[in-house]
């Protein structure tokens, strides 16, 4: 598939059907696989044989629909995850354990920020939170001789900030580790953060790639780049023999290309079994099949919306990097030349009251905990997911109590347009 062009990869990648073998991916509804002998299963078990025996480990409609994301990402290897939330936990934890120390960007989404300054920290794993903006003294000034991993969101869900890829992936390097990008949002459709020097990409597939609000679910992509044997001392999870599996080193048996995604399927997925289900793994294939066309519509109803809240007077700013002024408007023409996805947020005249009001006349935009949807959602995150928080904490944080984030759907920008400005009337 490396030959064809990403929106080829989308409809085809994957997974080739041979002769009289099912055109669509066949979703195999086995939570277990018949061996003649049990030697041949010993060899699985040793990773000395490649196979399936169990769906906790792997399952051949996820591996199908893995190989296609891996392929639209230019990755090596990849693994499906039961949500965005596991995804981001396995890649971290796969490399980052009791002891040690993870550089990451503040503005990332709020489950991730839960995760790591709360349940990893209860786990051993601490956390310095840098802003994305910092310069790179900043930026080398947060990492400590245990720092095993930095990360950060390629558009951040939901303050929409754009990361400076090569500017993380450079710091990262320089301290021997690898650079971790969630790039939900952005999608490979419009940003490959591998090309731009991250070595693993993660997902939450439940956004733009199921696209239809049908299935949550995750995924892991290696880039393949990262040496972990020119710095084994500090990842010995993959550099030294792993006794659970009969002493394999995973950088020296699978290497470069393969020891991280092996690693997180034979250790965390055996003993964690975060497994995403064959039959969402089935629908979030049907999903990127019309990825790449999907993502044009997105962008240009969030375009189009940007630019007309941005002139409307009840409107007090508008964050999207496609318009000019927005303060990431240059980061996103070097990473997102071709767009960057379809959420948009604003700040509503009158402050709370006011969005409350606001999103309750909305016809079309319905008020739901989601994003990346085929049909257009908003939330407001004050009296949503930061309800816990007061005015001045959510000023600190930028969410703003008057911050609506919407989500533009595929549904027509003229339609979308006048939904707006009737509920803005309204107010
Ligand atoms: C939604 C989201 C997640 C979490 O994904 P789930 O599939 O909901 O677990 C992680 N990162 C980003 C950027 C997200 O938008």
């Amino acid at each position: 598939m490396s030959d064809y062009s990403l929106e080829t990869k989308c409809v085809q990648g994957g997974y080739t059907p041979g002769n009289g073998e099912p055109r669509q991916v066949p979703i195999i509804q086995s939570t277990t696989f018949k061996y003649a002998t049990s030697e041949d299963m010993g060899k699985l078990f040793d990773l000395e044989a490649e196979g399936y025996f169990y769906t906790r480990l792997q399952n051949p409609t996820n591996d199908y629909v893995a190989k296609k994301i891996s392929e639209l990402e230019g990755g090596t290897a990849a693994m499906l995850t039961s949500s965005g939330q596991a995804a981001n936990f396995y890649a971290v934890f796969n490399i980052a354990g009791c002891g040690d120390h993870v550089v990451a960007s503040n503005s990332i989404y709020g489950g991730t920020y839960n995760l790591f300054s709360v349940t990893m920290k209860k786990m051993g794993v601490e956390f310095t939170f840098v802003d994305p903006d910092c310069t790179e003294e900043e930026l080398n000034a947060a990492f400590r001789e245990n720092t095993k991993a930095v990360f950060g969101e390629t558009i951040a869900n939901p303050a929409l900030t754009v990361l400076d890829i090569e500017k993380f992936a450079k710091a990262a390097h320089s301290h021997g580790v690898p650079l971790i990008v969630d790039n939900t949002f952005a999608t490979p459709v419009n940003c490959r953060p591998i090309e731009w020097g991250a070595d693993i990409v993660t997902h939450s597939t439940t956004k733009y790639m199921d696209g239809h609000g049908a299935g949550v679910g995750g995924c892991i992509v290696d880039g393949g780049k990262f040496d972990w044997m020119k710095h084994a001392e500090r990842f010995p999870g993959l550099c030294t023999p792993d006794e659970s599996y009969h002493g394999i080193t995973y950088a020296e048996k699978f290497g470069m290309g393969g020891a991280f995604i092996t690693k997180a399927t034979a250790q965390l997925m055996r003993d964690l079994g975060s497994i995403q289900s064959p039959q969402n793994a089935f629908l979030l294939n049907l999903g990127l099949e019309s990825l790449h066309v999907r993502m044009k519509r997105h962008c240009e109803n969030g375009q189009a919306v940007a630019e007309f809240l941005n002139g409307h007077d009840k409107i007090s700013y508008v964050n999207y990097c496609g318009l000019e002024q927005d303060k990431y408007h240059a980061l996103a023409q070097k990473y997102l030349p071709n767009g960057s996805c379809g959420v948009v947020s604003f700040g509503v005249k009158g402050g709370r009251k006011a969005a409350e009001a606001f999103m309750k006349h909305l016809k079309l935009g319905a008020i739901e905990t989601h994003v990346a949807d085929a049909r257009t959602c908003c939330l407001h995150p004050a009296s949503a997911t930061h309800r816990q928080m007061n005015d001045e904490e959510l000023t600190a944080c930028g969410v703003y109590p008057d911050l609506v984030r919407y989500s533009c759907g595929l549904e027509d920008a003229n339609d979308l347009i006048a939904d707006l400005a009737q509920a803005l009337e309204q107010i």
